[in-house]
């Protein structure tokens, strides 16, 4: 799966089907969050919706259950999914984000046995779970996600992460928390944010910019059991001009192992 000029493509990639449901280019600068949906509907009935003039409704993507995706609006443009929202100090999170729309019944209505979507659609046990939603407090019913949906998002999410430097992961639950309950707790929303971001937002990359190594550039430098100036000294200092690798940083301390090199006899030097 890959991007180009704002377009996907890859093996589970449908035909783009293009919304006339955008409002031109994000403000440079502006994207950065992907929202995640579902759609409270079928594929074909809700891509016909978003593709509707009359619906005022799009999204980037649509997710159907077999983890085909469908393009609808291009990445660069502004698609409109949203609505009324609000998280974190930003409003009107069209602006902002890429949206997905994933392919799911949402909540449950039990009746005999069989689980009824509010659409009339008929499910069976195997194909709901019992959750608390996040901003309620009882248990209901919900349609599950197939595996092959969210690989297919958490590829998608890898690939927008790369392409456009996302830097957040939400659920329209979250933006919209009085209107809204998708993606749900169907969806194993905390986990692939944790997994991609290392939490809502994405990880710094201070580790990677880490030198392997150095020298000493001062006359004597103590080497400590932690990084603490009260704490216990490991060895005599170091002098200028030692060659220490560099293993880890915390707070402006290096973790150092020590590579001096030099002539030792060899009778006192054991093998491993
Ligand atoms: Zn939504």
């Amino acid at each position: 799966m890959k991007i180009k000029n704002h377009l996907l493509s890859g093996d589970n990639v449908n035909k783009m089907r293009e919304s006339p449901n955008q409002s031109g280019e994000f403000v440079k600068g502006n994207l950065d969050t992907i929202i995640l949906h579902y759609t409270a509907g079928n594929a074909s009935a809700s891509i016909n919706t978003l593709l509707n003039p009359k619906s005022l409704s799009s999204a980037h993507l649509v997710v159907d259950r077999d983890g085909s995706i469908t393009q609808l609006v291009p990445f660069n443009k502004i698609a409109w999914h949203a609505g009324q929202s609000s998280y974190n100090g930003r409003t009107g999170y069209n602006n902002y984000s890429v949206g997905i729309e994933i392919v799911n019944a949402g909540p449950l209505t039990k009746s005999g046995n069989v689980y009824r979507s509010w659409y009339g659609e008929a499910f069976n046990p195997s194909e709901v779970i019992e959750a608390i939603h996040r901003n309620q407090s009882t248990p209901k019913f919900w349609h599950i996600y197939t595996p092959e949906q969210i690989t297919a998002v958490t590829n998608l999410c890898t690939v927008l992460i790369e392409e456009y430097n996302m830097k957040y992961i939400l659920g329209h639950e979250e933006i919209a928390p009085t209107r809204k309950t998708d993606p749900g707790p169907a969806f194993p929303l905390d986990k692939i944010r944790t997994q991609l971001l290392g939490g809502s937002s994405r990880v710094d990359d201070a580790e990677e910019d880490l030198p392997d190594s150095g020298r000493v550039n001062v006359n004597n430098l103590n080497i400590r059991a932690l990084p603490n100036v009260k704490a216990e000294l490991v060895a005599k200092p170091l002098t200028k001009g030692t060659k220490v690798k560099i293993l880890s940083e915390s707070n402006g301390w290096y973790n150092v192992k020590v590579e001096i090199e030099g002539w030792v006899a060899a009778k006192f030097i054991e093998y491993e």
